[in-house]
């Protein structure tokens, strides 16, 4: 047998990472090219869907008079703009511009061309699939030995000997450091030991907000509302809520602390207990969503934003809280937004509530604006100089573009260490792997690289490892998600590698789909991103796009979240809280009225709102739940189909997403296997979801059961532990737990939750959903795949390389008039 090329195990290390994760192909965009023109694309399929869903229900469904008119209206409009998009497509959008010509000097399409060439010619005069890869590898040899003999060559030409593959950069610009006093406060110097505690101490001092600690205060003693702007690092999140605490604010109150991310709440409360000697969950604590870390103790906590939000429903006050600051709010998260609103609500009938709006970047007039002209406090910075790179060319694909920046960096560069921006958890696993085995086997060629992943589930043990210092002579090199561009500060960043995407969540209120899709960064992230590397001494960043991309590609900002979201979420508790009136709800930026009214829409067919748009009985009790709105239905619905217990297993593993089953690599088959066992009788993904779980339960939680399974037993743990949650919530909502193992009740209990959500076989072999017509497919991870049932429900769509449903059960049509009569008619 041959033994793979160390290229080809890279490729089969590719492909396990997806098929691990149960995706059929590799989802990744792999160009900015390739990006533009699928987004075209499916602009132009929607517009197609669209017209076809008009005939749809032309053809279907008991039209108004003024429906129909509405929509032959709507049909004209469509079909104008799908012939200027014809037209368009004609046009050759997708021709590479010549500005990268000018850019690079380098031609993307001749390149290509070039490549190819390069590749039929040796495979033609050899005859020899592998010749490529041999003449690579002969050539590798080659210089492996050459490297004895470089001792004095240049340090770039020493890259060359040990790895294959380089990028060029173009030096574009250097952005501007801030004017500060350089050097570090004289003591500490002194080499007297020190406790931990006092080296703490003293580290906070050095921190750049230090210095304006007592202006800060006064500053919040004077006003009620303060916006706060500094260069991330400048030590906002884990000082102010010192400062007042030592000031003595706590004394009324706590102070709650907001972010965007769990990651993030968590990593920053740890720290902040550290520097005040006191243990996680005492006196500084943490919550986010099914995790709570505080006490009665508790006066500094830091939680997510959604938490704090969530808290509104128990206290519509705040009453506890002497201060709220909410950070981060440069993100303008979905939960950020709506709290803005709340917040500055509250503080006009709360004049002792202090109000701090904590923000990265320099938009903090607008903020200031919408607070009724609050005053902005800026922290000045404390940033070094940061020289821009830019490739030359577009480069085809950023993951590999970013693995080989890192390497060059790593045996070219002086010392400092790497942080490389990647758009999710799979993609930096793959990273990971790669990163690892392209260094296998340097020994002393390389100096020794330290890799940390950091990612939302990562485990909490490991989280930590970003921040402990690098060892003198080795360099480590953080791969983050957009977590690391304003939530987390990490020491000794000298160089950022940016791709210049990140995943963003979209949707489309037309068919209620949401998705979440590797977009392009703004420029305002692509900045952020860049000055990461520029904190302890001059930076320099590496963009993996051309200065065209830049400046032509990306938009100013991102846009916020809430105008890009499924707002059933927050319209149930706006409700709850008694804000009726939503459309003249005090947004920053209004969601798209579209958006609001499919809210509205989907909670009345869920009967969570009456006609004229109250909150129900049904809906007080679907807001107790911290979950989306259908699967709060099915749980509030299980009370009359008596099977509580199931259900509330069923919505646990429903809410810990696809990471329950995981498939090694020389394992494959095994995993499938036991993966199937539970998918006996082709009972659907719901029903088999609950068959892992009581299993596991049967065994006394055994990680060994896990283990044999194919299981990922940390996904099981906090499945356990959201279970134990919804349990105490059924109790408050006063539903009995019952159980009941009659599968058919169950579904029928799914049903009442999910109906909006079901789908009819088509001849072709996909699905279209009723509702909101469009084509879908049954996702290759489902245990229905093969089965093909006439009729489902599902959990989910997602799109990737199709549109899937992932999570399907079979379903009876006759449960959808008799569950849902308001929704579906029989057709006369
Ligand atoms: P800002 O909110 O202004 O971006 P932070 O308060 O988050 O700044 O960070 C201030 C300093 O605290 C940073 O220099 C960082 O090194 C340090 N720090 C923050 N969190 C941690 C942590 N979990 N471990 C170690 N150091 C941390
Ligand atoms: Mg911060």
């Amino acid at each position: 047998e041959r033994k793979l090329s160390k290229k080809e195990e890279e490729e089969a290390i590719r492909r396990n990472k997806a098929s691990e994760r149960n995706e059929t192909e590799d989802l990744r965009l792999v160009s900015r090219q390739e990006y533009l023109k699928k987004r075209q694309q499916k602009k132009l399929e929607e517009i197609r869907d669209e017209i076809e869903d008009e005939q749809y229900l032309f053809e279907h469904v008991k039209l108004t008079e003024l429906e129909r008119r509405e929509l032959s209206y709507k049909k004209q409009i469509l079909e104008a703009v799908t012939k200027r998009a014809v037209e368009d497509e004609n046009q050759n959008e997708y021709r590479i511009p010549d500005a990268y010509d000018v850019e690079g000097g380098v031609n993307q399409e001749k390149r290509f061309s070039v490549a190819m060439q390069r590749y039929r010619d040796l495979a033609g005069d050899k005859m020899n699939p592998f010749a490529e890869q041999e003449a690579w590898e002969d050539h590798q040899i080659g210089k492996a030995t050459l490297q004895y003999g470089s001792k004095n060559k240049k340090r770039s030409d020493e890259y060359q000997y040990v790895f294959e593959d380089q990028i060029d950069f173009i030096k574009a610009s250097v952005m501007d450091g801030d004017q500060f006093e350089d050097g570090q406060p004289a003591d500490l110097l002194e080499s007297r030991a020190k406790s931990e505690l006092e080296k703490l101490q003293e580290d906070r001092k050095t921190l750049p907000i230090y210095s304006y600690r007592d202006e800060l205060l006064k500053a919040v003693d004077n006003h009620q509302v303060l916006v706060i702007v500094g260069e991330t690092g400048s030590g906002k999140t884990t000082q102010i809520p010192q400062y007042l605490h030592e000031a003595g604010y706590t004394k009324r109150g706590k102070i709650g602390c907001t972010q965007p991310r769990r990651v993030a709440a968590m990593s920053v409360a740890a720290r902040v207990s550290q520097e005040m000697g006191v243990k996680l969950g005492h006196e500084v604590g943490y919550s986010i969503r099914f995790e709570d870390c505080t006490s009665e103790k508790t006066v500094l906590k830091y939680m997510t934003d959604g938490m704090l939000l969530r808290e509104f429903l128990g206290e519509p006050d705040l009453a506890g809280y002497s201060v709220v600051m909410v950070d981060e709010a440069h993100e303008r998260t979905l939960s950020t937004d709506i709290l803005f609103g709340l917040v500055k609500d509250i503080a006009r009938f709360r004049p002792d509530l202090k109000l701090l709006i904590s923000s990265a970047t320099l938009d903090a007039e607008k903020f200031s604006d919408y607070f009724d002209s609050a005053p902005i406090f800026k922290i000045p910075g404390r940033r070094y100089p940061v020289e821009i790179n830019y490739t030359k060319a577009p480069e085809a694909d950023y993951l590999d573009a970013a693995i080989v920046t890192a390497l060059q960096i790593h045996v070219t560069e002086a010392p400092g260490d790497i942080l490389v921006f990647l758009t999710g958890q799979e993609e930096i696993e793959t990273a990971e792997e790669i990163l690892k085995h392209r260094t296998r086997g340097l020994g002393t060629k390389i100096a020794e690289l330290i890799i940390c992943p950091i990612y939302a589930n990562l485990p909490t043990e490991l989280q930590s490892k970003i921040f402990e210092p690098t060892p003198e002579g080795a360099r480590k090199v953080v791969l983050a998600t957009n977590i690391a561009e304003t939530s987390l500060t990490i020491d000794g960043i000298k160089y950022v590698i940016d791709p210049g995407f990140c995943k963003m969540k979209s949707y489309n209120p037309r068919t209620g789909m949401e998705s979440l899709l590797v977009a392009p960064i703004s420029k305002a992230s692509a900045n952020q991103r860049a000055g990461r590397s520029g904190r302890t001494g001059p930076g320099k960043c590496y963009r993996l796009y051309t200065m065209f991309n830049y400046q032509t590609e990306l938009e100013d900002n991102t846009v916020p979240e809430i105008q890009r979201t499924n707002l059933a979420n927050v319209v149930l508790m706006l409700k709850s809280l008694g804000i009726h009136d939503l459309l003249h709800f005090d947004f920053m930026d209004p969601p798209p009225s579209e958006a609001l009214l499919k809210a509205l829409e989907l909670l009345f067919a869920l009967s969570a709102l009456n006609k004229v748009g109250e909150l129900t009985k049904v809906g007080r009790r679907m807001a107790e739940f911290p979950l989306d709105p259908m699967l709060s239905k099915m749980i509030v619905a299980s009370d009359k189909y008596k099977c509580s217990d199931e259900i509330i297993s069923i919505a646990s593993m429903l809410s810990i997403g696809n990471s329950i089953f995981y498939r090694p690599k020389d394992k494959q088959v095994h995993a499938d296997n036991a993966r199937l066992n539970f998918h006996t009788g082709n009972v659907g993904d719901h029903i088999a979801l609950l068959k892992v779980f009581n299993s596991w339960k049967e065994t006394n939680f055994s990680t060994q059961w896990c283990y044999e399974n194919y299981i990922q037993v940390r996904s099981m743990k906090r499945a356990r532990d959201i279970r134990d949650q919804l349990e105490g919530l059924l109790e408050r909502v006063e539903i009995e737990q019952v159980s009941n193992l009659d599968f058919e009740v169950i579904k029928k209990a799914i049903t009442s939750g999910f109906f909006p959500h079901s789908a009819r076989l088509q001849k072709s072999g996909a699905y279209r959903t009723v509702k909101h017509p469009q084509t879908v497919h049954i996702h290759p991870s489902s245990g229905l795949s093969q089965v093909l049932p006439r009729w489902v429900i599902y959990h989910e769509l997602v799109l990737t390389t199709k549109e899937y449903m992932r999570q399907v059960t079979e379903l009876k049509p006759e449960w959808l008039v008799e569950i849902a009569p308001h929704y579906y008619q029989l057709k006369d």
